[in-house]
C-alpha cells in the first residue's frame, strides 16, 4: 500500500488540524507517545495538570464549531478571574483598567501617565496651544496605532501564510514606536509602564525590551478609555463580556481537546516517530529508529530552527544563518498539588515583581475535575533562556516556588504538598526581534520552493494561540493540496 502523499510532522494543535482537514491524503507523525503538543496534560497523584497552561478563548465562529466537534458536552465556560499581584496587592487584569486597591500615589501616577499618553504632556499643553497658529493643542493620537495592531492580530487569526503580524504602516504625524519599550510608554503612559508592563515583560522575555519589535503586541492591546480607568481606580469593577470568558474541558484537561481530533482523523498516524533527518533531494524523512517515509509535500509544525537542523547541508548557508538568528524563550513549569480545597477563586495571576515565577495558572479552577478530593492544583511558570538562565532548578526551584506562593498569600504555612514536579518547554515564546520577520521570510521562501509548508506557532515562528494553530493547520492543508495539484499538473 503506498503511503499518503502529504506528511505532517508534529501532532500538536496545528498538525492535528491539518490532518483533520487533509483526511486520507496525509500521514501524521509525532515524536511523543501521545498527541497534543504543548496542550498535553498529565495525571499525577489524582491531579490533572496541563503541561503548559491552556484555556480556550477564541470567538471565531469556525473555531467555536471545532470546539463543539472536539469536546461536545465536555466543556465549561466561565468568566475569567485574571489578576495582577503588585505592591502587595491583588488587582484585576488588565492592570490598566483596574488600579483599585493600589497605593494612592501609584494610582495617581498611572492615571496622570495615561492622560499624558493620550493627550501629550498636559503640563505644557497650554504653551503648545499658544505656539500653534490655531491656538489649539497639537495632540498626538495613537488611536490609529491601536487599531492597526488589532488588525494585525486579526490577520494572525486567519491562519495567514506566514502567521506573523502584518508590518505596521506609519501614521502621518505620529512617530511610530520602534520597540516594545517605546510602544508600552506611548500606549499606556509612564505610570502603567513603570509599575506593571515594563517589569512584567522584562521578567518574561529576559532581554531589554528595546530589542523586541512592537509587532509583538499585535492583537494584544488592552486599551481601556479614561472613563473605564477612572472607574477601575475608584472601585473593584468586574468587567464581564464575551472576551472575558474562557472555555476549558470539564474532564481530562486540555488533552481532552486534542484527543477530540482522534475519532475524526481518516489518515494514518504514527506515534513515537522522532524525525531526525529531512532530505529535500529525495523527499524523504528519516526517523530515530532508522526507518524512513517518503512525501510529495511536507507540512512541518516543529520549531523552525529544529527543522533547519534536520535538513543539514540540504539547506543553503543563507537559510542556516537565518535559522541560527531566531531567538526564543523557554519555560519551566512547576506543578504543585496542595492538600487543601479551593485555595483561591482566581484563574491566573501575573507577578511582575520579585517572585521566581512570572505567572500562576490556577489549574484547580480551570475545572474542579482537575483536583482529587480535598486537593487543589496550581502551576507556576518560570521563563528562562540563554540570556536569562534559571537561578534555581529541580528541588530548589520547587522549594522556591512554594515559598513564594506563601509570600504572596496563595497558601498558608501549614498547607500540605501532595504533588510537586516540573516540566520543561524548550520552545515556549518566540522572540520578535527586529530581524525576525526577514529571517523567517528567507526560510519560508526556500522551504516553499522545496515543497515544505511551514505551519503553526513554532513552524511559522509566530505567536499563535491554540485556536490560531487550528486555523494555521487548515491553511496549511489548503496549501499542501494546492502544491499537490501543481505537481499533478507538472507530471501531466
Ligand atoms: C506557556 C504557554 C501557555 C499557552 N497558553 C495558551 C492558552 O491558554 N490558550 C491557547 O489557545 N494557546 C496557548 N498557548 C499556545 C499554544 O500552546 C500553541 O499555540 C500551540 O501549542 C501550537 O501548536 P503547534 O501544533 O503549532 O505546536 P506544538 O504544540 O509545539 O506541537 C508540535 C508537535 O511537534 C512534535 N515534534 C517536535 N519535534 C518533532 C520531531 N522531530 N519529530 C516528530 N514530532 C516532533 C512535538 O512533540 C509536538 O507534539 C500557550 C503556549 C505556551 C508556551
Amino acid at each position: 500500500m503506498s503511503s499518503p502523499p502529504i506528511l505532517i510532522v508534529g501532532a500538536g494543535p496545528t498538525g492535528l488540524s491539518a490532518a483533520y482537514h487533509l483526511g486520507a491524503d496525509a500521514l501524521l507523525v509525532e515524536r511523543e507517545r501521545t498527541v497534543g503538543g504543548q496542550c498535553r496534560s498529565m495525571a499525577v497523584k489524582g491531579f490533572i495538570f496541563d503541561q503548559a497552561p491552556h484555556v480556550m478563548t477564541s470567538n471565531d465562529p469556525y473555531v467555536l464549531g471545532l470546539y463543539d466537534l472536539l469536546l461536545g458536552d465536555n466543556v465549561q465556560w466561565q468568566d475569567r478571574e485574571a489578576w495582577v499581584y503588585s505592591k502587595s496587592v491583588y488587582t484585576r487584569y488588565p492592570f490598566q483598567a483596574s488600579l483599585y486597591g493600589l497605593p494612592p500615589e501609584v494610582v495617581k501616577e498611572c492615571l496622570l501617565g495615561a492622560i499624558e499618553a493620550r493627550y501629550g504632556d498636559w503640563r505644557s499643553a497650554q504653551e503648545r496651544a499658544r505656539a500653534t497658529s490655531s491656538g489649539e493643542a497639537v495632540v498626538p493620537s495613537l488611536t490609529d496605532w491601536v487599531s492597526k495592531l488589532a488588525q494585525a492580530g486579526a490577520s494572525n487569526g486567519n491562519g495567514s501564510a506566514n502567521g506573523n503580524a502584518a508590518p505596521l504602516a506609519k501614521t502621518p504625524g505620529v512617530e511610530p514606536p520602534h520597540n516594545l519599550e517605546e510602544i508600552i510608554y506611548q500606549l499606556w503612559g509612564p505610570g502603567i509602564a513603570r509599575h506593571f508592563s515594563i517589569p512584567y515583560n522584562r521578567k518574561l522575555w529576559g532581554i531589554p525590551l528595546e530589542e523586541i519589535d512592537p509587532s509583538i503586541l499585535a492583537g494584544r492591546v488592552p486599551q481601556p478609555d479614561l472613563s473605564d480607568m477612572l472607574e477601575g481606580a475608584l472601585s473593584d469593577t468586574h468587567q464581564s463580556g464575551p472576551s472575558s470568558r474562557f472555555g476549558y474541558p470539564q474532564h481530562g484537561g486540555s488533552q481532552a481537546l486534542m484527543n477530540g481530533f482522534l475519532p475524526h482523523l481518516r489518515g494514518p498516524i504514527r506515534l513515537n516517530a522522532d524525525v531526525t533527518r529531512v532530505s529535500v533531494r529525495d523527499h524523504t524523512v528519516t526517523f530515530a529508529d532508522g526507518s524512513t517515509a517518503t512525501y510529495d509535500t511536507l507540512i512541518s509544525t516543529i520549531p523552525l530552527p529544529e527543522l533547519v537542523r534536520r535538513l543539514s547541508d540540504d539547506a543553503p548557508l543563507e537559510v542556516r544563518n537565518a535559522a541560527a538568528g531566531l531567538h526564543h524563550v523557554s519555560l519551566r513549569c512547576v506543578h504543585l498539588g496542595f492538600g487543601r480545597p479551593k485555595l483561591t477563586y482566581k484563574h491566573w495571576i501575573y507577578y511582575p515583581e520579585d517572585t521566581v515565577f512570572h505567572r500562576i495558572f490556577v489549574q484547580g479552577n480551570a475545572s474542579a475535575d482537575c483536583n482529587p478530593p480535598g486537593g487543589f492544583g496550581i502551576t507556576c511558570e518560570v521563563s528562562y533562556s540563554d540570556r536569562k538562565p534559571l537561578m534555581f532548578d529541580g528541588a530548589s526551584l520547587i522549594a522556591r516556588c512554594i515559598n513564594d506562593c506563601r509570600r504572596v498569600g496563595i497558601i498558608g504555612d501549614l498547607v500540605p504538598v501532595w504533588a510537586a514536579f516540573t516540566t520543561d518547554q524548550p520552545y515556549a515564546y518566540v522572540i520578535h526581534d527586529h530581524e525576525h520577520a526577514e529571517r523567517v521570510r528567507v526560510i519560508r521562501d526556500w522551504m516553499a520552493a522545496h515543497d515544505i509548508v511551514l505551519a503553526g506557532r513554532y513552524g511559522e515562528w509566530s505567536h499563535h494561540d491554540a485556536a490560531q494553530a487550528f486555523l494555521a493547520g487548515r491553511a496549511a492543508a489548503d496549501r499542501a493540496h494546492a502544491t499537490l495539484a501543481s505537481h499533478d499538473y507538472r507530471v501531466a
